[in-house]
């Protein structure tokens, strides 16, 4: 009997995940589109929100002046407010409740820059970032409810649980599902309205699941809550050939597989959040891309497909990259010891490798050019190895390649590294 109803429970009460990234909701005009989209839809939803247009870079500013204890954190947070001030007036008649409630969000920021920092960066980083998340949601909540009276607000920290590793908390999903059974338990014609990206600690920290992470915390809902699909609404039509923004001939993919998708978000895709595909795999729930400026195309959709998709050459570039060549001082092999040493400090570093290539000597990779630990990261392996770099080179991947794509987009460039499989071709050239 109880299999029986807890079988029920789920199977009444079908769900539906809709994640609004940054670039859905940078305006009043953005969130009133939100609202349009999320009208047309009369089941259960659950709505991820990230923090609105680039107000994480905005944060991320507040933390800097602040762990450094600089004078223009106030000026910093104050950039912050007053961007959601002007969404706020346009969005607004009545603004009694709305400001109440950003009001006490802005003191509990104001109240934080005025303590010391902790003594770890990351802590301190989680504790404010978040309140990107944190506002965004109150604002979207707000503005939904003069509408429709089945709004629910859920602080999701209390709800996705993390470790205490700040800035990529790992999840721990079986107490998740415990939390979120109960707190997304009323479904029936609810809207619920939470953050994407934040989540907590067993001790009620605030954690984030690093950069762009509001696509993740979309799949571990909809894994957690038995969903029937998500749908992540993006800036462009679905999931593309190419950057639009770089390449004129580029076409809409309307199918791909999980596996794909994971391919190809490891190859730098920018579509959706690399680890957004295990917990939606895991559980086969369709993950669709769509455009939120032309809502009623059909867009993409990743799921599982029992018969091969015939699939067209699909590329991507990651420029500003960084090809560093590190060969041991001693001439010893490069093996495990070695790489478990280099991968160590990557990963003190929080870098994370594009590509890599061995050779009984050295050891290549290609990662993000960041400027501001890249000289202490040199530094570091100088001890042990002798380091050469190139700075200014670019990552081209191409997945499902033929000899005239690869001429297209090599030429004549300069390939430092080339790695060929059946499926996949990735070049390292200069700029
Ligand atoms: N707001 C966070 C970020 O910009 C998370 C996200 O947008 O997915 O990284
Ligand atoms: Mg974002």
């Amino acid at each position: 009997m109880d299999k029986i109803l807890y079988f029920c429970k789920y199977n009444i009460t079908n769900m539906k995940i809709y994640k609004f990234g940054g670039a859905s909701v940078n305006s009043a005009e953005g969130v009133r589109n939100l609202q349009k989209i999320v009208g047309k839809e009369k089941g259960n939803l659950v709505i991820v929100v990230s923090a609105m247009g680039k107000i994480t870079n905005a944060l991320e500013k507040v933390v800097n002046s602040f762990f450094e204890r600089r004078a223009d954190v106030t000026k910093n947070l104050q950039a912050v407010i007053d961007f959601h001030t002007t969404i706020v007036d346009e969005l607004f008649e009545d603004k009694t409740t709305i400001t109440a409630e950003l009001k006490q969000l802005y003191d509990e920021l104001k109240e934080i820059i005025q303590q010391k920092p902790s003594l770890s960066y990351d802590y301190d980083y989680d504790r404010i970032v978040s309140f990107g998340e944190l506002i965004s949601t109150t604002i979207v909540a707000n503005f939904l409810e003069q509408e429709n009276s089945a709004i629910q607000f859920v602080d999701i920290r209390a709800g996705i649980k993390t470790d205490d590793n700040y800035r990529e908390g790992n999840v721990d999903m079986d107490l998740s599902q415990k939390l979120c059974d109960h707190l997304f338990a009323e479904r029936e014609k609810k809207v619920f309205v939470t953050q994407g990206f934040i989540a907590g600690t067993i001790t009620n920290q605030t954690t984030t699941l690093g950069r762009e992470g509001s696509d993740y915390t979309a799949a571990i809902l909809a894994n957690l809550l038995n969903a029937d699909s998500v749908t992540i609404w993006k800036d462009v039509p679905g999931v593309m050939t190419a950057d639009p923004k770089r390449y004129k001939e580029v076409q809409i993919i309307p199918k791909l597989s999980y596996k794909e998708a994971i391919e190809l978000s490891y190859c730098g895709a920018s579509i959706i959040h690399p680890k957004t595909v295990k917990p939606l795999q895991n559980k086969k729930i369709p993950l669709f891309v769509k455009s939120f400026i032309e809502p009623d195309k059909d867009g993409s959709v990743i799921n599982e497909y029992p018969y091969k998709l015939n699939l067209p050459p699909i590329y991507i570039d990651k420029s500003n990259q960084v090809l560093l060549t590190l060969t041991p001082r001693d001439f010893s092999f490069i093996a495990e010891e070695k790489l478990s040493k280099i991968f160590s400090v990557l990963a003190s570093y929080r870098l994370k490798v594009s590509l890599m290539q061995t050779s009984a000597i050295s050891f290549s990779f290609c990662m993000d050019y960041n400027k501001v630990n890249f000289q202490q990261l040199v530094q570091e392996f100088k001890n042990e190895f002798e380091v050469l770099y190139n700075t200014d080179v670019e990552l081209i991947s191409i997945r499902h390649h033929t000899k005239e794509i690869i001429d297209k987009l090599v030429g004549e460039k300069i390939v430092f590294v080339e790695q060929r499989n059946r499926l996949t071709a990735r070049f390292v050239v200069s700029e």
